[in-house]
């Protein structure tokens, strides 16, 4: 044991010779107070979600489209309605015949077309990652080519606006022109992964065309389910109950078991994270057909998918954290006024934490990562800047594989070429660290470097309240 005020830490623990460092004087003002020890930082939970169940997808508050979109699940890729619908299609999914268009010559293009080939009717059908297009105005049905172009003309390119876009709505770029269904009944079918038995479950229901969350909270025993075992995989057995739950005719059973059989496959073939078929519909001549289709897939999956990875669509997501994607920094926006640099996600974490236990709170999360280069840190200023919000920047770094006498440089060049006006806090450990502050000392640039993380916290929440004075 050491005495309270002694300025030393047993041998075994001690990161290099020489005088100690900060770290080893936490550590050993740490072990030298009296038991039982007080932990000093609380940690705020309930200022933000952990950042690395969410990393790579847009926490996108208002959409609460889905079991996919709880937040609760790992980074999931969405894609659009007329790609998830090629995909189906190849596993035999029945899909309305359709088109997708980039432009209203397309879109007339695609109606002639369909027209030509026999169809009634056409729906446009507006392609953003977001449902509740329907009651939004973003799916309209069309009798005439004339009408059909009229809506094309008149969704192309709007804002649209559902529950799911949050009020600014989402820029329609594509459209999918199908042929018309005579529905004869609108029905749900889903799968999804239930975390509580981490086991898929095949959900389906006669509510279909409506917000399945609203049928959930409103009357749960209308959604039927079927726990897969993963040994076993998904019986015929059970995909005659949902069929029979749904009520199908006997002449719609036998297609209505190959359809969700496909599904399944489908699912497991692309390792989806979910697949909602909203509505699964019934025609008045008995036929069965998935009129719309989300599927998202697990990220950590994708590195074996190339062409689904391919189908990512960046003009639907946040665009910071596209620009932060390209360079493999981790960035997730916050609504703080403190930008943070960091390495590594726990010292990310902890930098959050201690911020707020100055009294600031986070403009972000941001792990440059273990072998940051000089470029990355470069990139990553420009995105913390970016945000309107930041007064302040505070950069924790504990130089492992990352060199501190690197970072240092990387700073000093993007606060040069940047022009940065905001104050810039560091708090630096670790390799070359005095390589470091000499590098930030001699580039004349004004940088506060606090001794401890705690002291580096509250000078750079002193410099913010400042800014924001
Ligand atoms: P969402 O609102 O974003 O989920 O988009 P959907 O693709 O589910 O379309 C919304 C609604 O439009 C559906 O529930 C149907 O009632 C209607 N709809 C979509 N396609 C057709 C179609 O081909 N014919 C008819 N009559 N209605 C359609
Ligand atoms: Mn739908």
């Amino acid at each position: 044991m050491i005495a309270a005020g002694q300025d030393s830490v047993p041998e075994r623990s001690r990161l290099a010779d020489g005088p100690l460092s900060h770290i080893e004087r936490d550590a050993a003002e740490w072990f030298a107070a009296p038991l039982p020890r007080k932990i000093v930082f609380e940690i705020p939970l309930s200022r933000f979600r952990w950042p690395w169940i969410q990393l790579g997808t847009a926490p996108n508050p208002s959409n609460n489209g889905g079991p996919g979109n709880s937040g609760l699940g790992g980074s999931n890729l969405k894609i659009h309605e007329y790609q998830a619908k090629e995909i189906l299609a190849k596993y035999g999914v029945a899909v309305p015949k359709g088109e997708m268009a980039n432009t209203l010559e397309e879109a007339i293009e695609a109606t002639r077309l369909l027209f030509a080939d026999g169809a009634n009717g056409v729906v446009v059908k507006a392609q953003i990652h977001a449902g509740g297009r329907g009651k939004g105005g973003g799916v309209k049905v069309a009798k005439t080519r004339e009408d059909a172009e009229l809506h094309a003309k008149n969704i192309l390119g709007i804002q649209l606006v559902t529950h799911q876009t949050g009020p600014a709505g989402q820029k329609v770029q594509r459209l999918l022109v199908e042929e018309t269904a005579a529905i004869d009944r609108e029905l749900y079918l889903g799968i999804v992964l239930d975390r509580a038995t981490g086991k898929l479950v095949f959900m389906a229901s006669q509510a279909g065309g409506m917000e399945i969350e609203e049928v959930a909270a409103k009357d749960p025993t209308a959604i039927f389910k079927e726990s897969i075992d993963p040994a076993v995989g998904f019986g015929a057995w059970q995909a005659r109950k949902l069929a029979f739950a749904l009520g199908l005719k006997p002449t719609q059973i036998n297609a209505a078991v190959a359809f969700f059989q496909s599904l399944y496959k489908a699912f497991m073939d692309t390792d989806a994270s979910l697949i909602e078929i909203n509505p699964f519909i019934t025609t008045k001549d008995d036929k069965l057909f998935a009129l719309d289709a989300k599927i998202t897939f697990d990220d950590n999956a994708l590195f074996r998918h190339a062409a689904i990875k391919a189908l990512r669509d960046t003009a639907e997501e946040d665009p910071l954290e596209v620009e932060a994607s390209k360079y493999a920094l981790n960035y997730i926006k916050l609504d703080g006024s403190i930008a943070c640099m960091v390495n590594g996600a726990g010292l990310a974490m902890a930098t959050m934490d201690i911020i707020q236990y100055a009294g600031g709170s986070p403009a972000n999360f941001l792990d440059v990562g273990g072998g940051a280069t000089q470029e990355q840190i470069e990139h990553a200023f420009e995105i913390l800047l970016s945000d309107a919000n930041v007064k302040a920047i505070f950069i924790n770094i504990f130089g492992g594989i990352l060199r501190v006498d690197r970072l240092a440089t990387g700073v000093v060049a993007a606060a040069r070429n940047l022009n940065v006006k905001v104050p810039i806090v560091l708090r630096l450990e670790g390799t070359n660290v005095e390589e470091g502050r000499k590098i930030l000392k001699d580039s004349g640039l004004d940088f506060q470097v606090g001794a401890t993380m705690k002291e580096a916290a509250d000078l750079v929440v002193a410099a913010a309240a400042k800014v924001g004075a």
